[in-house]
């Protein structure tokens, strides 16, 4: 059996390595390394792929969301809601721009942002949500949209983990996950569902002027040459990087496959086993067939371990050389950073218990029959002996 990776790159390199390679030498050729029209063609062919009106490429992900704010004018002391459980960089860019994070708690199922707990956190000084479709899973957009829409709020996707999901509305709609809200972010970090080969990330808007504010913002805030409107940032995509993501993007919807059909063998192998809970779908449509809903599109297999000990099967997966990670152990709002005396611990019954019951199997495109079977195996029994 092949060594089993969390995440395997290199052989998903392995088979688009001419491509990739011919166009890495190209730009070096034309040293355009920076803004250079790969990087123009990748955000066009981007925005077609998810259907949007403007992709705006940037360095990271988590430039993309701070970006997302500064273009949406929130100031100092506007209060953001986010998910309590999602990775830090959601509610560190709240913080940075001096926007104050008012985390909540999320659903036990889909693990995405409460929407009763959203609606309750909701003040004057409120203006933006930002969901996070974690996992790879869509957030219940319909309803952010609804609430957003009655406060008047702006609605902030974080894509980070989402990228290629299609989220079906109620009258069976079909959009990106990233696509709906005012603004979104993503990220193109080498483990993310699109990854490059360093960092990367981008915002999408359907919103004409937005977009223009934020193609300023990303670049030192200038609209014409040295002149600077606007206090800006230095955010941009490397060449080299949009020459690698304009290789994978034609097999992004083979990957999201690969991975869901991956995460349909574990959920197979694990259904009715009373200790271990699989994921679900987004609650519009059955999760079971792979030509059906693409409403999760896998960026991690996360599993709930119910009345056993979790940190013992991680102790044994990895005796096994089954690497696994538990995302995310502590919630954000004990982590010291983001702590306020305001939240209550009442407020946070779904996270507190999550970070104790979850845990995350090898996800990848490059998964084999032999490999998921010896996870599933080594998983099931442990659980039966302990
Ligand atoms: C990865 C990630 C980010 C940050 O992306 P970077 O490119 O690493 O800056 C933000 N939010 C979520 C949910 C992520 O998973």
């Amino acid at each position: 059996m092949r060594k089993i990776q969390m995440v395997d790159l290199k052989g998903q390199y392995k088979n688009i390595k001419e491509r990739v390679d011919s166009s890495i030498m190209n730009v070096i050729e034309t040293t355009a390394f920076v803004n250079g029209p790969e990087v123009h063609q990748f955000q066009k062919e981007f925005e077609d792929y998810l259907g949007v009106k403007h992709v705006i490429p940037c360095a990271n992900g988590t430039d993309a969301l701070q970006i997302a704010m500064m273009g949406l004018g929130l100031m100092p002391g506007d209060e953001v809601i986010t998910a309590d459980f999602t990775f830090a960089a959601t509610v560190e860019v709240i913080a940075l721009l001096q926007l104050t994070p008012v985390l909540v708690d999320v659903d036990p199922v889909n693990f995405n942002i409460d929407i009763e707990a959203i609606k309750k956190a909701i003040t004057p000084k409120t203006k933006a949500i930002v969901p996070v479709h974690l996992f790879g899973l869509a957030a219940n957009m319909d309803e952010i949209m609804e609430v957003a829409k009655e406060h008047n709020l702006y609605v902030i996707e974080d894509n980070a983990q989402g990228i290629g999901a299609d989220y079906t509305s109620k009258d069976g709609t079909k959009q990106k996950t990233g696509t709906i809200g005012h603004v979104a972010s993503t990220s193109f970090f080498p483990s993310k569902n699109l990854g490059c080969y360093g960092d990367g990330g981008a915002i999408f808007t359907n919103d004409d002027d937005l977009a223009h504010i934020i193609r300023g913002i990303v670049n030192h805030g200038m609209y014409e040459r040295y002149h600077h409107d606007v206090v800006g940032v230095n955010s941009r995509l490397d060449s080299i990087q949009a020459a690698v993501l304009r290789a994978k993007l034609p097999h992004l919807d083979d990957y999201n496959k690969a991975r869901k059909i991956a995460a349909q063998k574990y959920s197979e192998a694990f259904k009715n086993h009373k200790n271990i809970i699989t994921p679900t779908g987004c609650g519009n449509c059955s999760n079971e067939e792979i030509d059906g809903c693409n409403c999760h599109v896998y960026h991690q297999y996360t599993l709930k371990i119910v009345d056993a000990d979790r940190d013992a099967l991680v102790k044994h997966l990895n005796e096994k050389e089954i690497p696994c990670g538990v995302y995310y152990p502590i919630p954000l709002h004990l982590q010291k950073a983001y702590q306020d005396e305001r939240y209550k611990e009442e407020d946070f019954k779904v996270t507190n218990q999550l970070v104790k019951e979850v845990i995350s199997l090898p996800m990848h495109t490059e998964l084999d029959d032999e490999q998921i079977d010896y996870i599933t195996k080594t998983v099931i029994e442990f659980m039966e002996n302990n």
